[in-house]
């Protein structure tokens, strides 16, 4: 798999250098065509393997050593007779695991942000409730695997303590950014500030039950910002997806402006969901 991915990252060097704006596979794509871009992959990968072959596969072996040597503590005895214990985990936090008596628990990221101290004691939850290894989401979330079901509480208040115990993941609440001008040099648009506002409003402008109301009414519901037409927020695939862009018509604050754009994508999704 290493080795695969080497060749993609290589092919990618090639794209356009000029125009940063268009340094993306899709317009190396658009510009060589699907025949070419896998017929270069073919002679990257060659040249990979034969270069770095034998180090990449050991590479990979110790990875999935590593992972399937991660052990999950035993789930404890009566757990199915004591679930009500593990309510505090929010709903949408939480999901049972095909391994009976055991879950996978989502820890929400306002913003996707982080601190390196909060970082590390995740790590160390990890080995606590979980098998040691912890799981990245595209909803800039973070999940763990293997938490016996009779310690999701404990898990929950271990969150609390190091201030991740934010319930609704993957509500309205849980706004998706990319980071925009705060870090990156193709943004148009300060996207985080943007998600950081929506937040404020919802939750700082509404009382608790307000927000609970909102959630119930509308479950699963996503809001993403990309700050440039680029779409590392995946704003289109959002319930309500926003992205930056320039707009003449607001040439007296430079142009720069952030737009909503149609939330079709989302609207199927939910569609299909609903049967
Ligand atoms: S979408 Fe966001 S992260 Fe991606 S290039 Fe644009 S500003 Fe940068």
């Amino acid at each position: 798999m290493l080795a695969r991915a080497r060749p993609s990252w290589r092919l990618f060097r090639d794209g356009e250098r000029k125009n940063r704006k268009k340094n993306r596979l899709k317009f190396l794509i658009r510009a060589i065509g699907e025949k070419e871009l896998f017929r270069r992959l073919d002679v990257e990968l060659e040249r990979v393997l034969a270069e770095r072959g034998s180090p990449l596969r050991d590479e990979m072996a110790e990875l999935v050593r590593i992972v399937s040597r991660a052990r999950a503590a035993a789930p404890g005895a009566g757990h199915a007779a004591r679930r009500r214990s593990i309510l505090p985990l929010e709903a949408n936090q939480r999901r049972p695991q095909t391994q009976d008596g055991y879950h996978v628990a989502t820890i929400k990221l306002p913003l996707g942000d982080a601190s390196a101290e909060q970082l590390r004691s995740i790590a160390e939850l990890s080995r606590r409730f979980g098998n040691g290894t912890v799981r990245a989401t595209n909803q800039q979330n973070l999940v763990l695997r293997w938490v016996p079901s009779m310690r999701l509480y404990a898990l929950y208040r271990s969150l609390v303590e190091i201030g991740l115990g934010e319930a609704d993941a993957l509500c309205i609440t849980d706004v998706v950014s990319c980071p925009g001008t705060d870090y990156c040099s193709l943004a148009i648009t300060k996207s985080m500030g943007v998600a950081a506002r929506i937040r404020e409003y919802l939750e700082e402008s509404s009382t608790r039950q307000d927000v609970d109301d909102v959630i119930a009414r509308l479950g699963r519901f996503e809001i993403k910002i990309s700050g440039c037409p680029n779409a590392c927020g995946q704003h289109q695939v959002a319930d309500i997806g926003m992205t930056g862009s320039w707009s003449p018509a607001r040439t007296a604050s430079s142009g720069r402006t952030t737009r909503c754009v149609s939330a079709a994508a989302a609207a199927k999704r939910r569609a299909s969901e609903r049967g």
